[in-house]
């Protein structure tokens, strides 16, 4: 049996490129042409939602079916349905953010987290992360949404980096070197920013995908820029020649609302008599002939009835790094030792669920800036009421930012600073991330600013398995975040980068100084020494929500691949 991943250009993932040999890339399983012949089975009734797609009515004729309609889902099934001959049938386990208005206001993002838009999944506990969360475990956003987690998302519009697209083209990889893509980042693109988009190599006002500066900046965001400048660090497009570098926001918003890949990408397919969608649609397994050759259907609940269809051409599964390797492995494609534990039988043996990467990364390291002026997004000092009503109204007004206000792209001493390669990203928060009470309590009321600090490229590497084999169980996340030591050290060290930024005098004139109060846990050793971060950061850190690997591709052999590289 063959089989395809397709994975989506828009964007590698919010915080680059992560990993050498997979990387944040949407996943998307195309089983290629295993269909019999069709038998019509009505499973619903024609209608149109709010946003006008047409729903789930009959699989008859149908020549692509997508199961996960997030961001790589929704571009699929906007792309195919190009073709009017070519009919799509999307398959979604959430419903439409349409009908959430909240969705709509940049700076309500977090909002729909733990919302029903949401899986709320968590990773598993480990003896060496997530330790300050309740139970150890770290919470896992997923979006279950049509948008997926572009739905949740924060909005930031940054691309990997060239160089791990080439690594993807040399280790067998064809068609994905940086060159190959780049095509499908501009075909994607519509830059709002018309000194952005001038640079016709690297942007493009062409696509779907609207791209724009937030209208809103904190002043302490240009304090951050100034102390980069000061350091001499480069003030550039991250998303253009090079990515070393400082750089305002750049964002997945149109006309100061959010805009989630289902918005920009299945809008302008809303109303093609050849796609329809079913919503709330849980994929729970696929079906296949007698010898095990061929995918022939699938089965799916929907509305709490469980429904199996027969399925024509290609199937395609773009469930996510989390609920791809879900479908496979409740199908009886996984490792054969684990499904043999669960009592599924093995359809192939593969290493389905392993490589599973994440970005990890801290927001909690804060700073004072009592001399701050000026209003701040994310701020507890934000009169919400007035800023909402300035958004509604005018478009305009910090709710018009998602918080995350800055970018960048810099340097640990692990990394080799003359190849433009970093291997650690900033997101800069002109306000606090308050998780912990104890520890945030103190700061209330205070101007502050925080930077999260992201691991771009972990050596660690964790694994998605099955719980049960009911398909409504929990998937198990492994994340083993720090499993290899390199991926603390680079943390540790990011705290210099941000300590010697706060020293500058653009943060001086703020009065910038490190929130001194001792983690939790941490208080036997000495503040700000090595050892001090090294267990900040296995208390704080977190997932940065950008899980990749666990459908891997690569050529015949590499043992760890379960596609190659046209996703089959
Ligand atoms: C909180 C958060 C913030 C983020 N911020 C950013 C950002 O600012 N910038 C950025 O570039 N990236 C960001 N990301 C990452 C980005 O959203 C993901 O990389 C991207 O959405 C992955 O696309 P995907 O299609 O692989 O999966 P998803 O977008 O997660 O889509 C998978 C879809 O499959 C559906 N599904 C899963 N299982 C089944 C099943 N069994 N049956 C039917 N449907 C199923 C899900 O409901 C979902 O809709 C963020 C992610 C999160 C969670």
């Amino acid at each position: 049996m063959s089989f395809i991943v397709f994975s989506y250009v828009w964007k590698p993932c919010h915080n680059s490129s992560q990993t050498s040999d997979f990387s944040c890339f949407t996943q998307v399983v195309i089983f290629k042409k295993y269909g019999v012949s069709g038998r019509a089975v009505v499973v619903g009734v024609a209608n149109r939602t709010a946003s006008g797609f047409k729903h789930h009515n009959s699989i008859f004729g149908v020549h692509a079916f997508i199961f996960g309609g997030g961001s790589g889902g929704s571009v699929l099934a906007s792309r195919l349905s190009e073709d009017p001959d070519v009919r799509v049938l999307l398959l979604e386990a959430g419903s439409n953010e349409v009908e959430e208005p909240l969705a709509e206001i940049p700076a309500l993002t977090s909002f729909l987290q733990r919302s029903d838009f949401d899986w709320k999944t968590k990773s598993e506990p480990g003896d060496g992360f997530c330790l300050a969360m309740s139970k150890k475990r770290c919470s896992w956003p997923r979006g279950k949404v049509l948008g997926g987690s572009s739905t949740l998302g924060n909005m930031i519009y940054t691309r990997g980096n060239k160089k791990d697209f080439d690594k993807w083209a040399q280790m067998g990889n064809t068609g994905w070197d940086f060159e190959s893509v780049l095509p499908y980042f501009l075909k994607s693109e519509d830059n709002r920013n018309r000194f952005k988009a001038a640079d016709k190599k690297f942007h493009s006002q062409d696509g779907y995908l609207t791209v724009s500066d937030p209208a809103f900046k904190s002043p302490l965001t240009l304090s951050f820029m100034a102390s980069a400048a000061e350091m001499g660090y480069q003030i550039r497009d991250v998303n253009a020649e090079n990515q070393t570098g400082f750089m305002l926001i750049q964002s997945t918003i149109r006309d100061g609302r959010r805009l989630s890949i289902a918005k920009a990408f299945l809008g302008p397919a809303s109303g093609k008599e050849n796609l329809q969608l079913s919503l709330n649609s849980l994929v729970t397994k696929l079906r296949f002939n007698s010898k095990k050759t061929k995918v022939i259907g699938v089965s799916y609940v929907k509305n709490g009835t469980t429904l199996s269809a027969r399925a024509k051409g290609e199937i395609i599964i773009s469930a996510g790094a989390v609920g791809t390797p879900g479908i496979l492995l409740r199908s009886g494609i996984g490792p054969a030792d684990h499904l043999e534990a669960m009592k599924i039988p093995v359809v192939r043996d593969a290493p389905v669920g392993k490589n599973l990467q994440d970005h990890i990364g801290i927001c909690a390291m804060t700073f004072l800036a009592p001399n701050a002026r000026g209003s701040s997004s994310n701020s507890n000092e934000t009169d919400l009421r007035a800023e909402i009503f300035k958004f509604l109204n005018h478009g305009k007004g910090s709710m018009t930012s998602s918080g995350i206000e800055a970018i960048a792209f810099v340097n640990s001493k692990f990394a080799d600073a003359s190849e433009d390669f970093p291997d650690l990203q900033f997101q800069f928060i002109p306000g606090g991330v308050h998780v912990w009470k104890k520890w945030f309590t103190p700061l209330r009321s205070k101007r502050q600013w925080a930077v999260c600090s992201t691991l771009l490229r972990p050596e660690s590497r964790g694994e998605i398995r099955l719980k049960s084999r009911n398909s409504k169980a929990d998937l198990i996340i492994l994340p083993n975040y720090f499993n290899s030591s390199k991926d603390l050290e680079i943390l540790v060290d990011s705290f210099r980068i941000m300590f010697n930024l706060s020293q500058t005098a653009a943060f001086a004139s703020v009065g910038s100084s490190p929130y001194e109060m001792p983690f939790p846990g941490c208080e036997e050793l000495a503040l700000f020494s090595d050892d001090y971060f090294r267990c900040f950061l296995r208390h704080a850190a977190q997932s940065m929500h950008d899980p990749v690997g666990t459908a891997k591709m690569g050529p015949k052999n590499d043992s760890t691949a379960v596609v190659d590289s046209k996703l089959r």
